[in-house]
């Protein structure tokens, strides 16, 4: 078998949404897992929707996955170029190879003309479309004689190519996930394939590509799947049906509640992120990105990778080396994937538990710079080995932990007023005391003394632990006090009490 050669081929309409990702994701592990090359195109034959700025993201966000690419507008290779705009040159001899066959004709049809026509068939309760019917009563090539089309050409108004859809012919087209699809070509729309302002549109210059370029699987998401039969028929009519790529159309991602296509609006109104990295639109507006909300890459390419794919068993937590392994296009499904966002919380939570301390360290450094907290390597490192099993975020490090950096602002009023009687005040002090004559200040013998002194006097442990929690932490969460008083060290931890001590006498 030939070399396996699949594409990413976004258009730059806007930032690309995680469904975006996942179908460049599925790329990637197909690329990989075969051996064969992964090709970035950028279609932005569509002038009017083009978004400046949206290339330049889907890279950077793409780079974020670790989707690496082997050519591309970002890496040039031999197909170069990769950009759709810069090939503009290429497309024409196809639309006239097409004309030439008698596979697509010339539409003079202005859009007013079009749009009254729709509106009159609206007005009987029909829909209108350019097809095989149609298209014998409109002003284009069919009807046209040879010399009025001649006239038209030369005239320099506006006109477009269309694809003449065959008549009465059932198609039957193999998708790799979804099996046999049968279309009648009756009820197909004669698409524009070419504008005379010089431009393909999308379904030319997307055949035209992939086919020029070698690619051997088209894998994009199911949106496209309606465009399939004219892909087919555009590449028998080239004369390229025995080079046509295999295609697979991937389930979409539905929202959370499994109703409808999850949208931008979900992800405001759910307080998750739809996007893999920060957006900023034309009015300044910021939407939320994975990489901004504290994702590992990793985890979200995991979470991403069982959103319409598992490999039949029961794991969850894949490498990416597990992943380009076992990853195979026939288990894809092909109903839509639910996106949870609890269980993409939980991908992250996994990721971050199993990360080594290290690789943690070097993530939480920048959030504590930013701070301008006091720190030292290995005390960061006695947070983060604390703290990580309840983190769901490298920054939940630091928001649970805040009080390994600064001593409490305020203290839970709610716990003082039902959990500390006033009698308490002198064990305060006794603590204070004790904690003061501890020479190796190590957690387990600070927690031994404490032991020791709520024996001694025959109290229950809350008593003087919810105090003393209270003055290091300022609620009644958080590790260990000897832990806790261990990475702030002694004077701290007794500053903290006295602070406590005297904030108590004012109430
Ligand atoms: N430019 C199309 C898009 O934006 C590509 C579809 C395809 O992969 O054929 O999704």
């Amino acid at each position: 078998m030939s070399e396996i050669r699949v594409r990413f081929a976004p258009s730059p309409t806007g930032p690309l949404h995680i469904g975006g990702v996942r179908t460049a994701l599925y790329n990637y592990l197909f690329a990989r897992k075969h051996n064969g090359k992964l090709i970035l195109r950028i279609e932005d034959t569509d002038q009017q929707r083009f978004v400046p700025g949206a290339e330049e993201y889907i890279i950077e966000s793409l780079t974020w996955c670790g989707i690496e690419f082997d050519e591309g507008v970002h890496k040039g290779g031999d197909y170069a170029p990769y950009r759709q705009s810069e090939r503009r040159e290429i497309y024409k001899q196809y639309a006239d190879l097409l004309v030439e066959k008698g596979a697509a004709y010339y539409a003079f049809d202005t859009p007013e003309e079009l749009d009254a026509i729709r509106k009159q068939y609206e007005a009987e309760k029909k829909v209108f479309q350019y097809d095989v019917f149609t298209r014998k009563h409109l002003k284009n090539s069919l009807t046209f004689t040879r010399k009025q089309t001649e006239e038209w050409l030369k005239s320099g108004k506006p006109y477009v190519v269309r694809f003449k859809i065959p008549e009465n012919r059932e198609l039957n087209i193999h998708d790799l996930i979804r099996g046999e699809i049968h279309v009648h070509t009756n009820t197909l729309d004669d698409k524009v394939l070419f504008k005379s302002d010089g431009l393909p549109t999308y379904h030319l210059a997307n055949i035209v590509d992939d086919y020029l370029m070698h690619i051997t699987h088209v894998i994009r998401g199911e949106e496209w799947l309606p465009s399939l039969p004219l892909h087919y028929l555009l590449y028998e009519a080239l004369g390229w049906i025995d080079s046509m790529p295999q295609f697979a159309h991937l389930p979409l991602i539905l929202k959370p509640d499994g109703k409808g296509k999850l949208s931008k609006r979900d992800g405001d109104k759910g307080g998750f992120p739809v996007f893999p990295c920060n957006w900023k639109n034309s009015d300044g507006e910021v939407f939320l990105g994975y990489r901004e909300w504290g994702f590992l890459p990793e985890a979200f390419i995991n979470m991403l990778a069982l959103l319409g794919w598992n490999p039949g068993t029961e794991q969850e937590i894949f490498t990416r080396e597990e992943l380009i392994q076992l990853f195979d296009l026939h288990k894809v499904n092909k109903a839509g994937a639910r996106f949870d966002p609890e269980k993409a919380r939980w991908f992250n939570q996994q990721y971050i538990k199993r990360m080594p301390d290290e690789a943690l360290l070097k993530l939480l450094k920048p959030l504590i710079e930013k701070e301008h907290f006091l720190y030292n390597d290995t005390m960061l490192l006695q947070v983060i080995s604390l703290m990580k099993e309840r983190a769901t975020f490298v920054q939940d490090i630091l928001n649970e932990g805040r009080f390994f950096f600064e001593a409490p602002k305020q203290f839970d009023e709610n716990v003082i007023r039902k959990k500390i009687k006033p009698e308490v005040l002198p064990y305060i002090n006794e603590v204070k005391e004790i904690i003061s004559n501890i020479h190796e200040f190590k957690a387990s013998v600070i927690d031994e003394s404490l032991h020791v002194y709520v024996k001694q006097k025959n109290v229950g442990m809350g008593e003087v632990m919810i105090p003393i929690r209270l003055a290091l932490v300022g609620t009644t969460k958080g590790p260990h006090l000897g832990q806790i008083m261990e990475i702030i060290g002694k004077n701290e931890s007794l500053s903290r009490i006295e602070t406590f001590a005297s904030y108590l006498k004012t109430m």
